[in-house]
């Protein structure tokens, strides 16, 4: 195993934070205090492929691997945390569809999600069914070849921009999780509405929206996969997904470091820069170490998943060690900015609120540590 990147992959990265540093960290801080969608930027970052990197170029896509989409995702994390999260749901929503979708849904939806030209939601969650997804309550009817799809989604990314959405709904309630199906779902269906827009404490530029079906027609040929395997086809896309927020930890986690070195080597207390007390200087060295150790779990995981080998463990791992890790991370550089990290005007302040969700969505650090030890002690002596 090598650590070295190739040459394309770093010019990926080089590409992507001279991108980053230019076109979005100036403007986030305003995009989170307005709740603004950051539509314009969405385009640009279309046209460099970042909407769907993992997609082959005769779908769309960039036709790039898993380490380079990480790596992307941890420099846009770096400027605004809630772009990288809608870039990380598109890149989330092409996967089902590149796997499971037939020619013609690919034609018709992951063309233009991967060519940035439609926004994704990915519409899992239900109010009664969050950690304990295969709990769905929304309901498919298969009636004269429309599925009739009543209930409730709850926490959906981008849900009132996104034009194509992949959801789930019970066709069949006796079999459980085998009897939840994948639906494909466009803007404007009848039956299809946006909800309630969530106010949330971080990633304020990112929607986050209920979404009602009331007798919601869905034509038959929308059905994703089979009948009965959307509980399958929605946690295979949660392990790719997984590796896209353990990358946006990092890049908030080392946005955050880079804002505290900042600060310490400037601010003066007691005659000297604080950067010169021991007390910060260990603070950084563990942000340091920490950040670097996120980095290479997060990196591990993505290169098996380009290895074509198993990689849901190490997924899990890298999700729950960099997501917790980003919290610590930004409590000290919040700490390290003393009073002035608690106003507004510096941007640990964003920092910190984005980070707090990310042990959170794509499965908590308690359903992460539950897939960890279900595969550790699975496995044989
Ligand atoms: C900003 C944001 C964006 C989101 N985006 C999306 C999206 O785009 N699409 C989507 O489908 N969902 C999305 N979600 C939903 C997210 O995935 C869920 O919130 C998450 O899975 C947790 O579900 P819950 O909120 O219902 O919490 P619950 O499942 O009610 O959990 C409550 C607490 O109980 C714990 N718990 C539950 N079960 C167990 C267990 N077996 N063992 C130990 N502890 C347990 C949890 O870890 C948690 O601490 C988003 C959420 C947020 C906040």
């Amino acid at each position: 195993m090598t650590f070295q990147l190739t040459e394309e992959q770093r010019m990926i990265q080089m590409t992507v934070r001279e991108f980053a540093r230019k076109e979005i960290e100036p403007i986030a801080g305003k995009w989170d205090r307005e709740s603004l969608f950051p539509e314009e930027t969405i385009s640009k970052m279309a046209e460099m492929g970042l909407l769907g990197m993992m997609v082959p170029s005769e779908y769309g896509g960039a036709g790039l691997d898993t380490v380079s989409y990480s790596l992307a995702m941890q420099e846009i994390a770096y400027a605004c945390a809630s772009t990288s999260v809608i870039m990380g749901v598109n890149n989330l929503v092409c996967e089902p569809l590149l796997k499971f979708g037939t020619e013609a849904q690919k034609q018709k939806y992951l063309v233009p999600l991967a060519q940035g030209k439609f926004i994704g939601s990915f519409a899992l969650t239900e109010p009664g069914a969050g950690s304990d997804a295969a709990n769905q309550k929304t309901s498919a009817l298969l009636k004269d070849n429309f599925y009739i799809l009543n209930g409730t989604k709850m926490f959906i990314t981008s849900g009132s921009h996104a034009k194509v959405f992949i959801t789930t709904a019970v066709t069949d309630k006796a079999a459980r999780h085998h009897g939840i199906s994948a639906f494909i779902v466009e803007k404007g269906m009848p039956g299809f509405s946006i909800g309630k827009i969530e106010d949330k404490m971080g990633l304020r530029a990112s929607d986050t929206t209920e979404l009602i079906f009331e007798n919601c027609r869905v034509p038959s040929e929308n059905l994703l996969g089979k009948e009965g395997e959307g509980f399958k086809i929605m946690m295979a896309a949660l392990d790719g997904g997984r590796i896209g927020i353990a990358s946006q930890s990092v890049g908030i986690a080392q946005a955050c470091l880079d804002a505290a070195t900042r600060y310490a080597k400037k601010r003066e207390a007691f005659g000297q820069p604080i950067a010169e007390f021991q007390g910060i200087r260990w603070m950084i060295a563990d942000m340091a170490t920490e950040i670097e150790a996120a980095r290479l779990l997060t990196l591990q995981a993505a290169l098996l998943k380009d290895r074509g080998l198993p990689f849901t463990k190490e997924a899990s791992m890298a999700k729950l060690f960099a997501s917790e890790m980003v919290n610590r991370v930004a409590y000290k550089a919040l700490q390290i900015h003393g009073g002035y990290g608690y106003l507004k005007d510096f941007p640990v302040e964003r920092y910190y609120r984005d980070a707090r969700v990310t042990t959170i969505y794509e499965g908590t650090s308690e359903i992460q540590r539950n897939v960890i030890a279900k595969l550790v002690l699975s496995t044989e002596d």
